[in-house]
Order: structure tokens, then sequence, then C-alpha cells
């Protein structure tokens, strides 16, 4: 585990080594110093952040126990947190203050944690690049002219350069696994229905979730275990006991089955990145794992399925973007005006073009064509996943085709760039839980990633599994 993990601070901060107030100002002067070149964070709450530290020192000198006091994290422009601007990253929200806390928002203050910032991130999380934000893009934090990953490179890069502890993010296709993948840092999804979507600014209402960027999977698991749980305020929250991923840690890998799905090892993967995880699958089985193959039939239509249905939600969830309740607003005389002059300057080209495609699978002649046959499919893939976990404890699988994508490289054809979610977005469509953790360097001096995929609701078992995996590759320290 590295130095600016949230463990190792826990334990300097309990032993009396240092003090939420010197951890917060460690983290403004590398914000100070990094975030003009990497563009990783919009707003900073430099004030906040420090009247925050001050009192929750004094609750500590008290003797009171917080779980996550002292943890510093950055939030996806996408979450909603009390008096502070929040935009999706697009114009049309310039201008809107929300006036409450998401649910995780509200569990994490009240568990210690301090917000340092909002994070960029692709246009209302729609892209693979972090290209799409009309902040301007967010940088690799360690290679010139590559992409971050998207759409929530902000929270990857802040957390890879140090900047805080971990921060949250947003996975609705794939947006917290494959930027943690490209910047070389812990990308954890949990199951749908795990966490609660109060106070999230709805991309797609039943892919969505929120996830973290973190150095080690104990600090993943630390803030599930505070973020988890059923809520009033979404419906769709699952109830039921919340996990204790803390208590399964350290992790190990003896006597799991992982089991590598033939779909997800095919003709585009990047020749290096397969070799890495053939090398961390051997390594499994001399650690006792078993090692098995597995068949997941309808991966090949994960992309499409999903650019169907997601675009389909993100159609009816943007129809409220009118100029009257939110944010940015063109005037007009004629009150229709207003409206499609606020959308046409508001959104972004990308959001336009998911808004028409949605609106084109939604219409009347081709609903049953497109949306109806890909919630079918959407059951298949499901189906797909129950198969697999009755032979195997966790997936095995790459993250990307590729390690990285350099600045407009995918901007001028978008199949390409929605191609590359292949093996993230099935996760989503049968709603079971990921993590990417890195695993090697590429020889062009990318990181590599490797993802796990675990059934519904275990996620005790898959950060488990990710902890020994992050031992054997020699990434955790
Ligand atoms: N790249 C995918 C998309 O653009 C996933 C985005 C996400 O997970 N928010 O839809």
């Amino acid at each position: 585990m590295s130095v600016s993990s949230f463990a190792r601070t826990r334990r300097a901060l309990a032993s009396g080594q240092t003090s939420c107030r010197q951890i917060a100002e460690h983290f403004l002067s590398a914000v100070a110093d990094k975030n003009p070149r990497l563009n990783a964070f919009t707003h900073v709450d430099e004030a906040g952040v420090r009247r925050r530290a001050d009192y929750l020192d004094a609750v500590l000198s008290r003797g009171d126990k917080l779980p996550l006091a002292g943890l510093v994290l950055g939030v996806k422009d996408v979450l909603c947190i009390r008096d502070w601007p929040v935009t999706c990253s697009s114009r049309i929200l310039q201008g809107h203050t929300p006036r409450f806390d998401a649910t995780v928002i509200a569990r994490l203050r009240a568990a210690g944690a301090l917000f340092i910032g909002r994070t960029n991130c692709d246009e209302f999380a729609m892209g693979s690049t972090n290209e799409t934000s009309y902040y301007g893009p967010v940088r690799h934090p360690t290679r010139d002219g590559w992409v971050p990953g998207g759409s929530s490179g902000g929270s990857a890069a802040a957390v890879a350069a140090g900047l805080c502890h971990a921060a949250l993010g947003t996975d609705t296709g794939g947006s917290v696994r494959q930027p943690a993948a490209f910047c070389g840092v812990v990308g954890f999804k949990p199951t749908y229905g795990r966490v609660s979507r109060n106070g999230l600014i709805a991309y797609a209402s039943s892919f969505d979730c929120v996830g973290t960027f973190t150095h080690c999977i104990e600090d993943a698991a630390a803030i599930l275990d505070v973020m988890a749980g059923v809520d009033g305020r979404d419906a769709t929250s699952a109830s039921g006991v919340a996990p204790d991923c803390t208590a399964v840690l350290p992790g190990s890998v003896r006597g799991l089955r992982f089991g590598l799905p033939n779909e997800y090892f095919s003709d585009g993967l990047d020749a290096e990145v397969q070799e890495a995880i053939k090398r961390v699958a051997q390594q499994l089985k001399e650690s006792g794992a078993e090692v098995i193959p597995v068949h997941m039939p309808h991966t090949d239509y994960g992309v499409a399925t999903y650019y169907i249905l997601a675009a389909a939600e993100a159609s009816s969830n943007l129809a409220r973007y009118d100029g009257v309740r939110y944010g940015y607003r063109v005037a007009a005389e004629a009150l229709a005006d207003m409206y499609s002059s606020t959308r046409r300057e508001g959104f972004g080209f990308e959001v336009k073009r998911r808004v028409m495609l949605g609106t084109y699978v939604l219409s009347a002649g081709y609903y049953d064509a497109y949306y109806a046959k890909a919630q079918r499919v959407r059951t298949l893939v499901r189906k797909d996943f129950d198969e697999a976990f009755k032979h195997a404890d966790v997936l095995l699988t790459p993250v990307s085709p590729v390690a990285g994508a350099r600045f407009g490289e995918w901007g001028e054809d978008p199949l390409k760039m929605y191609l590359s979610d292949i093996y993230t977005v099935t996760a989503n469509l049968a709603g079971v839980p990921g993590l990417s953790v890195p695993i090697g360097t590429h020889s062009q001096g990318l990181r590599i990633g490797v993802q796990l995929l675990g059934r519904p609701f275990d996620e005790e078992t898959l950060l488990g599994a990710g902890d020994g995996l992050m031992v054997l590759a020699g990434t955790s320290d």
C-alpha cells in the first residue's frame, strides 16, 4: 500500500504522529502544485476542508472514535453535496447548487470524511476518456498525451497523483474500473443496489452505481462498509445485511475458484495486457487457487445492448434540463425557443448524440426492435453470470482491450470508443460487483489493470480476492 493510502494515515493519526489539519494541508498543497497540469479538480473547498479538519481534531482529542476520521476524499461532479456547486461537468448545470447531501455523502461525512473538492469527469458521465467535460480534459497522471480514462477520469488521476487519499466515482458501464486501470489505482464498483443513488444525478438509472478509487483494497473496504446499506430515499437500494468487508482483510486467494471467460480474451486484446493476466493466473494457481475456463456466450452483445439501454434511460433522465429548473438558461421570447436554445447551447456533442440515440430506440416504430430486444438480451447476459458463478467464485478478465488511449484517438470514431467498453459493460448489465486492480506496467509506460467480477452482494469475497491478488502481483506493500 502506498504512502498516500488512508490505511496508513489512520495508523499515523491513531499514534498521534499527525493531525487531520496536517493531513488536510498536505493534500491542499499537493492540489495547488499538481492540479494546474492535471485538471483533475474543478472546485477545491480550501476553507471548508480546513474548518472540518480542525473540527475533527477536536472530536478526536475528546477520545471519540470515527471510522473514517481524516479520510480526504475527492468527489465526482455528479454527487450532490450541500452548498457545493454540482454540474456533471456540463454547461447546462452551471450555477446549480443543491441544498442537500447525497446519502453516501451524508454517511461518509458522519463517519469523519473530509471532502476536498469536485473531480472533473466526462459530461454527464458519458465517455471513456474524460475529453467531453465542459472544463476541458483531465490529463494522465504520468504520461503526457494520454487520457486518464473515463468517465471518472478526474477521480482516478487525483488519487493516482496523490491529491487525496481516495475519490468517489460512478460506474454506469465501467467509469470507475477503466480509469482506475489506466491510472494504476484500485477501482471498485459494488453490486447495483448496494449503495444508495439518492443525490446521484442520473445518467442511466438501472446501471448507475457509486464506486471508489483508492490505493489499496483496505481503503475500498472501509469506505464501502460506511456507504452501503438500504436507504428509504432510494427504492432500488437493497435491503438485507450491509457487508463487513474490512473483516475479511487481509484477503487470500487460496482455495478460491477463478473463472477465465474465453469470450473476454478476444482478438482485439492488447498482447501485453493478455500476457500480464496470464502471468497472474499462473501465480494464482501456484498460490493454491483454482483457475478454470468458463463460457459466457452473450458477451459479444454487451456493447450494443448497453448503448441502447443506457442511451434510452439517459434521454429520459436528461429531459429535465430545460432551462426552467436548473442552472443554465438562454433567454428567448417564446417558451419553446428557450427550451431548445438552452439545450442546444447547454449540452455538448456526446450528450446530444446519446439523447438522440435514446429517443430513437424508444420511439413508437422502433421500440420493439431495439429497446425491448435489448432488455431481453440483458437477461441473457445476467444468465451467463449466474451460470459462470455456479463453477467459479470470482471471474478474472481484462478491464479494457488496451492499456490506454491518446487524446483524440477515439474522437474521430465514437464506435471505437464504445467498443472499448466491451469488458466492463456486462457487469452493469447484470448488476454484479466489479473490481479493477493494478498488476503491472506496459512497455509504453502505461499501467495494466485486471478486472475481478463477483457474485451479486458478495463484495467480501471479491475484495478478499483482490487483496490477495495484489500481493501476488507485487502491487501492494
Ligand atoms: N463509457 C461508458 C459510457 O460512455 C461508461 C460510462 C460510465 O460508466 N459512466 O456510457
